[in-house]
């Protein structure tokens, strides 16, 4: 089965009835196999910059963010590379910046930290737009995102590093910018953020554990953390259809969207690009290249009757079975 995997790679991520679904690589650190990687995904659809963040003795400086970042966009170019600003807090800590809370996930995450520290934003989005220099493939994300105000101020940061840089002599294109939808609140004003970024993508992950109130690393409420609860399944189905109805082309890069059963069923809600760590890359595929689009869709609308998560999970494995994918 892996050599038959492997053997597809190279084919594309496209359904029986035609239809093209956008695969894409979650990165952190360095990537190897860049080359080989390159024709197989349409670019790299969220970076985590904390991650080279936490094995650094401090924050890394602009040189060296530069150069790590310019590593990415280098290697993917001409692809697209979404960068995420830093999203530390929660479960992501850095030794150095030490942050105690009796509720992490709830408390000073991401663009919360990063506005409260404008200093350490600046010197990020100025090394990224560095790195970005002729290139043009970099386009950044603001994870956390809770309200619209926290978009116009991290706007007005970028829009302030650019100026900066120009003012050292170094012109830059301003990149397409987009925000996480990973807070319920954001469900609401997706009207709203339209107006102000160019994309989004959606954090499954933490728009389960703040939509089922389950913390996604407490291993006693682990049973009940479950991407696949129709609650959740239905606001992501609702997603999908209002930022397409937006027009605002709109990815998901949390785990649902490297399970096969999950990456059919946000195929089917209708989202434009799947992004996933690259191991999960040929399960995916396969599954893409052997279910109609027209199936899939059908397979959002039986799933959306089910009550329970037990319930969407026996229809997706039945109907996985039936395809012939239960062993991916
Ligand atoms: C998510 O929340 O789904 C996501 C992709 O980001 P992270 O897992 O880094 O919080
Ligand atoms: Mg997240």
């Amino acid at each position: 089965l892996a050599e038959v995997l492997e053997h597809e790679q190279d084919l594309p991520s496209r359904t029986p009835d035609g239809h093209d679904m956008p695969l894409m690589v979650n990165t952190g650190l360095a990537v190897d196999a860049v080359a080989s990687l390159k024709s197989r995904i349409g670019g790299v659809g969220l970076y985590r910059t904390e991650v080279p963040f936490m094995i650094t003795e401090r924050f890394p400086g602009e040189q060296e963010q530069t150069r790590l970042y310019r590593e990415q966009l280098e290697g993917f170019a001409p692809l697209p590379v979404v960068m995420r600003t830093l999203d530390i807090g929660g479960d992501k800590d850095l030794p150095y910046f030490p942050i105690e809370e009796a509720n992490p996930f709830l408390g000073w995450r991401g663009i919360r930290v990063t506005l409260d520290h404008p200093e350490v934003l600046m010197v990020q989005l100025r090394a990224m737009l560095r790195a970005s220099q002729g290139l043009d493939n970099l386009q950044v994300l603001l994870p956390m995102i809770t309200n619209v105000d926290e978009v116009d101020d991290a706007l007005r940061l970028l829009e302030r590093a650019i100026r900066e840089l120009g003012e050292d002599g170094i012109e830059v294109a301003r990149p397409k910018v987009g925000v996480m939808l990973e807070v319920p609140a954001t469900l609401y004003q997706l009207g709203a953020l339209a107006e102000r970024v160019d994309f989004f993508s959606v954090g499954s992950n933490d728009l389960t554990q703040y939509l089922l109130a389950v913390d996604r690393n407490n291993p006693r409420v682990a049973d009940l953390y479950d991407a696949c609860h129709p609650a959740v399944l239905s606001a992501m189905a609702r997603l999908a259809r209002e930022t397409r109805a937006l027009g605002v082309p709109t990815s998901v890069c949390g785990e649902l969207a490297g399970d096969p059963a999950g990456a059919l069923l946000l195929m089917g809600m209708g989202f434009n690009a799947l992004s996933m760590n690259a191991p999960s890359l040929p399960k995916v595929r396969a599954a893409i290249r052997r279910v109609s689009l027209a199936s899939a869709e059908a397979l959002v609308d039986e799933t959306l009757t089910q009550s329970s998560p037990v319930g969407v999970r026996r229809h997706l494995e039945a109907r996985m079975n039936e395809w012939q994918l239960a062993h991916l």
